[in-house]
């Protein structure tokens, strides 16, 4: 049976595949510790089954990318040219650096040989012999504990030459990443690969999937995308489409942070557990004495949702009205109510928040994380920020608030990757739910604008 370090038990709505050892009692991450509990017994099974039987359990599980855009796992490893002469790659991203998403940091801390043996059965199953680990360059402990976990599974023949006297070869390396947002961005972080500057690759029309790393056939998965493929071998891809509701199966997790009693990481069924229940009865509700007034859904990408508003969602006979706290957490329903489930990463706000201070913070960081290559995305977000500066510092007036909002649909879908959508929905949406409140702020001593900034605007 297993247990786990008092204080760190998984709330009883949760749900656990991928973080079954996380926060377990005498758990580590030697692969000595991984073997005790069945570890690599589905890469045996893997093993003995036809590379694209693998393809296909997974394409029945319904299993959609936990890296942020959902796009079915199964479907994108299809598309791979059927007549391809070129080496496969598999990229697996582990550049994590969506604010509020703490997801995949956790999983290669404490079991990284769960990643291995996803990414071992998903090499097989797309043909790859050479795999790579793109670490966020801020998590040094992480690319160190890989390491280690790699040279243990190679020594015990679970990546190498001939694993397993399968003939199969994998060689695994990880790759420390260059210390930017975009590099997360998979285009990007092929060019980071390459040892170029990470600017996005234009697609479509050419996806990795076709043309990726060194313009050969390439495979980008996110971290927990990867650890679901080997529960999937071990369930069966329909006993894993049991899980979740329908179009949304399997697990997944989402990471709280901000204003609620018991922020952290929760696994739980996709859908089946309503924004309300998630906040209230797993994340123990408000702080003393507030009440919720905002949610990210996903990442700070995803437009904002004000918890006093009301969703309309399905068409026809299907059409209904919902409260915010009603809302299944899956990715198609968030997106019906105008937002986005994306990497998990739900950001709470209650009612001692100003938004302008929540704007500037976003506008902040985008501008700083703009890699520059397309015109209205490195001159908008900058753009973008010092008008934000001057709302939070109630210097605004409501012609800013217009011209903020212009410059956002400037660059929304007009750059060359998602990081345009990225840095502009969440304007867009701020502006679009907050506006009085963005032209009576009145407040001065906003911390992420520096002295000297004030200064200057006065
Ligand atoms: P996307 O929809 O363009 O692509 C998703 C995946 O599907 C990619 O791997 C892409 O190659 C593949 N794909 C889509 N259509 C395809 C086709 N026709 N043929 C072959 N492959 C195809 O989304 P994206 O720009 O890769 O990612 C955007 C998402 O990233 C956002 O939704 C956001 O939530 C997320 N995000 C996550 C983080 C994080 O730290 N996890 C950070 C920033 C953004």
């Amino acid at each position: 049976e297993i247990t786990y370090i008092p204080g760190k038990e998984p709330h009883p709505c949760e749900h656990r595949l991928i973080f079954k050892n996380v926060d377990r009692s005498g758990w580590d991450t030697s692969i000595d510790c991984y073997l005790k509990d069945g570890g690599y017994d589905q890469l045996k099974q893997a093993l003995g089954m036809e590379p694209q039987a693998i393809t296909n359990e997974v394409k029945t599980s319904g299993l959609r990318g936990r890296g942020g855009a959902g796009f079915p796992t199964g479907i994108k490893w299809g598309f791979i040219p059927p007549n391809n002469t070129k080496p496969v790659y598999l990229i697996c991203n582990c550049d994590e650096s969506e604010p509020g998403t703490f997801k995949d940091r956790y999983i290669v801390h404490q079991d990284p040989h769960q990643l291995i043996e996803g990414m071992v059965i998903s090499a097989f199953a797309v043909g790859a012999h050479t795999a790579y680990i793109y670490m966020r360059e801020e998590f040094p402990e992480g690319a160190q504990i890989m390491e280690q976990a790699i040279a243990e599974a190679k020594a015990k023949h679970f990546v190498g030459e001939n694993i397993l006297g399968s003939g199969f070869n994998l060689e695994i390396y990880v790759h420390r990443g260059a210390g930017a947002y975009i590099c997360g961005e998979e285009t990007g972080l092929i060019e980071s690969l390459e040892g170029k500057r990470p600017y996005p690759r234009i697609k479509p029309p050419y996806f990795p999937a076709a043309l990726g790393l060194y313009m050969a056939p390439t495979i980008v998965n996110n971290v927990e995308s990867l650890c679901h493929v080997k529960h999937i071998i071990r369930m069966g891809g329909e006993e894993y489409a049991k899980l979740g509701v329908a179009r949304n199966t399997g697990t997944r997790i989402l990471c709280v942070s901000g204003d609620v009693q018991k922020p952290g990481y929760y696994e739980v069924e996709v859908g089946k557990i309503t924004m309300g229940e998630l906040l209230n009865d797993v994340c123990g509700g408000p702080k003393e004495g507030r009440s919720f007034k905002a949610v990210i859904p996903g990442g700070s990408s995803a437009k904002i949702m004000r918890c006093d508003d009301s969703y309309s969602i399905g068409q026809g006979e299907d059409k209904k009205e919902l409260g915010f706290f009603d809302i299944p957490m899956d990715f198609d329903t968030i997106a019906a109510c105008g937002s986005m489930a994306g990497s998990g990463g739900v950001i709470v706000m209650d009612d001692s928040r100003k938004m302008s201070w929540v704007l500037n913070n976003l506008n902040h960081f985008y501008a700083h994380e703009s890699c520059g290559q397309c015109t209205p995305c490195r001159e908008g977000n900058g753009w973008m920020k010092k008008i934000s500066d001057r709302i939070a510092n109630g210097q605004a007036t409501p012609e800013d608030i217009t011209t903020l909002e212009e410059v956002a649909y400037q660059i929304d879908g007009k750059t060359v990757c998602a990081f345009g959508e990225a840095s502009s929905w969440p304007v867009e949406a701020i502006i679009d739910k907050f506006r009085d409140e963005l032209t009576s702020e009145t407040s001065e001593d906003n911390e992420f604008i520096s002295a000297e900034a004030k200064q200057q605007m006065k």
